[in-house]
């Protein structure tokens, strides 16, 4: 029966309906779906040894004469063992099977096989334990380098191994291809056939390491032309011209902006007057000033007469956002409200109402901001705030908010700017969607940042205002954890405020992510410890996760008024707080945090004119752990820790919990494969710049790839 990439598995021999089940968890279905499951690791069989030169240190083959019948001996319950005697004219070896009673019933004396185990010397005598075999000559699962994939339960490498043979060696003639000759060959990649047949078996680790080179590039390549597409789409799409000069907005802040800050509002001017929609991320480090490159946009805003609003993830920090932007700006005439999911009754009414009627400029919130029921007013910029958990899909759908049309007053008088308007209205006076700006405090690694942001443009702000001292960062052990304490008190005597944080495991809602760890009973004792033991005479505060919202804003409102001189918390309040008085950080079982995450804490100090420390606790013995601390110790430098971060703990801190929105990738490992990611992108750009919906017939696999991996956000490429 000829075989094809579609031939189901039940069709083959030795799949009853049982297995089936069982390879669907893996995903397989069809010879097809064997060619994209792809192996976990290699195992070298290639080598045949005699036994008395056989490798000790690593597992190999050796060709030997079952010399006895196997016997088996039960040691306890559950437990047996099949011993066996096997030669070659160089030497003996006792083998041990644990548990295989089986293999008394195939193994047959005076028969030759091949083990592949590692051989081991026990005195003068030479053993395997539970070593793969197969009969002489039949070079299945010897003689090769033997792929070994991902099982379940109740399926086997060998198996799984055996039907894979067969789809490379039946199903692999006219194996499409998704990459465009020009680029294949412009980036030296092999065919698909031939990536296809030694990825899976390779001939030898040359060929094992060109496969892999082309199907990373691929998996690259398809998913950049994707977030390719999505960028050039958008950048086609209109944008209302809004005109807002940097230096005359420079005049309302109470410091001279750093070059960085600069920059990124000449970005955010360029495309804001481009005529096309904006959708750039600033990414800046911790402290770097982001608030006020972001009240430009919004001054920038209502300037042309458009509506802002600024989403941030948190009711605090909204709040905090929204005193900052009052005082930043209404005198300059903009019209500030906060609208969170607090704000009730009639309160809420009269605010959606002056929202709707285009009495408020910029409107601070969290996401509530775009639930249903908020109408804007010619809504012309929307700004999301430290949200590097903010994906791809959920930009998408912020864009689409539509900014319905206001019947509005001419740009408004308090800025009496000659004709300057916001509008750019078609024949049925509907509106382009609005800009988009997204403020993200995680610094990431640049090359992941293309691939997280690839549909965005990037300002990168990697600058901080002028006198800041850096935060001095120790590692301290369990052993100096009353000196620790001493440490606290003496900061408070001083006046300043502590935080002392611990790792938690948060409720899974609103984008905060989980740090495993402590419980929360853990962490209430320890606060309660902290506060009855340690600290009785200090004003000792408590947040997490759990709290009620209006708990957890009493608490961190009380600190931020210098109410409380010690806030113990999880990492609620990872972003954005800004309390300048702080000038102590204290991390409880630091190493279960990320570095990244870390950095982040870390920015909750050195806010204001005081020294400040930040003391990273570890009872960790591990000298791996304590040594990615110390990276920390040694830098205040969020890119180049981010970087550290990457390599590691690989990408997965980056990409949070799939929030991202991105597909997941199978081949591609984003630590490993920067530099082919890179040349991947590149591809991918030149392509889609020249055909932009991938409609010439030389890209018709192409685009079913992209929509294939794109397909849970299908409705961005509509
Ligand atoms: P982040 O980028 O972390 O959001 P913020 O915008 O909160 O940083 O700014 C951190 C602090 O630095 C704020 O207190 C802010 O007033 C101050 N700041 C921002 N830009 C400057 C500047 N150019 N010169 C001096 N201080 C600045
Ligand atoms: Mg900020």
């Amino acid at each position: 029966m000829p075989l094809s990439r579609e031939t189901p598995l039940t069709e083959l021999p030795g799949v009853g309906p049982q297995r089936a089940k069982k390879l669907e968890k893996l995903g397989l279905r069809t010879m097809g779906d064997l060619l994209d499951h792809l192996p976990q690791r290699y195992e070298d069989r290639r080598e045949c040894h005699a036994l008395r030169d056989a490798p000790q240190d690593r597992p190999c083959c050796v060709s030997a004469m079952v010399a006895e019948t196997p016997r088996v001996s039960y040691i306890r319950r559950g437990l047996s063992l099949v011993k066996v005697k096997a030669v070659d004219g160089t030497g003996t070896v006792h083998i041990t099977f644990f548990n295989q009673d089986y293999i008394r019933e195939i193994m047959c004396r005076g028969q030759e096989y091949v083990f592949y185990g590692t051989v081991e010397r026990q005195g003068g005598l030479l053993a395997m334990t539970n070593p793969a075999f197969e009969r002489e000559g039949a070079g299945r699962f010897t003689g090769l380098i033997l792929p070994v994939y991902p099982l379940t339960a109740g399926i086997s490498n060998n198996l799984l191994a055996g039907l894979t043979r067969r789809a490379v060696d039946e199903c692999l003639d006219g194996l499409p291809e998704v990459l465009p000759a020009r680029v294949r060959k412009g980036h030296t990649l092999c065919q698909a056939q031939y990536a296809r047949k030694n990825i899976h078996y390779p001939d030898d680790f040359e060929a094992l390491a060109i496969a892999r080179r082309r199907l990373v590039f691929e998996e690259l390549f398809v998913l950049t032309c994707g977030l390719a597409q999505l960028k050039d789409r958008r950048s086609q799409g209109a944008g209302r011209v809004l005109a807002g000069e940097p230096g005359e907005f420079a005049a309302l802040l109470p410091f001279a902006p750093t070059g960085a800050q600069r920059r990124a509002m000449d970005d955010i001017a360029a495309d804001l007057k481009s005529g096309k929609a904006m959708n750039r991320l600033v990414q800046g480090d911790v402290g770097s000033g982001k608030t006020a490159v972001a009240a430009f946009g919004a001054w920038t805003a209502a300037k042309n007469g458009v509506q802002c609003a600024l989403m941030a993830p948190t009711e605090l920090l909204a709040e905090q956002h929204a005193r900052t932007m009052e005082a930043l700006l209404a005198p300059a005439g903009v019209r500030v409200a906060l609208l969170t999911g607090s704000v009730k009754g009639r309160e809420r009414k009269l605010l959606l109402d002056a929202l709707a009627a285009g009495e408020v400029d910029l409107v601070v919130g969290t996401h509530a901001l775009f639930s249903q029921g908020v109408a804007y007013c010619g809504l012309g910029l929307v700004i999301a705030d430290e949200q590097h958990r903010f994906g791809v899909a959920q930009r998408a759908a912020l864009a689409a908010k539509s900014g319905r049309d206001p019947a509005r007053e001419a740009p408004h008088e308090r800025f009496n700017e000659s004709g300057a308007t916001g509008r750019a209205e078609g024949p049925s006076g509907e509106l382009p969607p609005p800009h988009v700006l997204v403020m993200s405090a995680t610094p990431i690694p640049r090359t992941l940042a293309l691939i997280i942001y690839g549909d965005l443009d990037v300002s990168i702000m990697d600058e901080l205002p002028p006198g800041r001292t850096p935060v001095d960062t120790f590692l301290v052990g369990e052993d100096k954890r009353q000196r620790m304490y001493g440490f606290v008190r003496r900061q408070v005597e001083e006046g300043r405020q502590v935080y002392i944080v611990c790792p938690a495991v948060e409720e899974n809602s609103g984008g905060w992510e989980d740090s495993p760890g402590m419980d929360l009973k853990a962490v209430t004792a320890y606060a309660g410890e902290l506060r009855e033991r340690v600290f009785p005479d200090l004003r000792v505060g408590f947040v997490h996760g759990r709290l009620k919202p209006k708990e957890k804003e009493a608490a961190m409102a009380a600190f931020s008024g210098g109410e409380l001189d010690v806030l113990v918390s999880t990492t609620v309040i990872e972003v954005g707080v800004d309390v300048p008085n702080a000038s102590l950080m204290v991390v409880e079982n630091a190493e279960r945090f990320g570095l990244s995450q870390l950095h982040q804490l870390r920015g909750r100090v050195g806010r204001g004119r005081h020294q400040s420390y930040c003391v990273l606790m570890t009872a960790s013995r591990s000298e791996a752990a304590r040594e990615r601390l110390r990276a920390l110790c040694a830098t205040n430098d969020g890119f180049q820790i981010a970087e550290e971060d990457l390599r590691l703990r690989g990408p997965g801190d980056f990409f949070g919990k799939r929030q991202h929105g991105l597909p997941q990738l199978k081949v591609a490992d984003f630590a490993a494969d920067l530099e082919l990611l890179k040349e991947a992108r590149q591809a991918a750009e030149e392509l889609v710049a020249a055909d932009q919906s991938l409609s010439k017939p030389a890209h018709r696999l192409l685009k079913r790839r992209v929509r294939e991996l794109f397909a849970e956000n299908a409705e961005l490429f509509n």
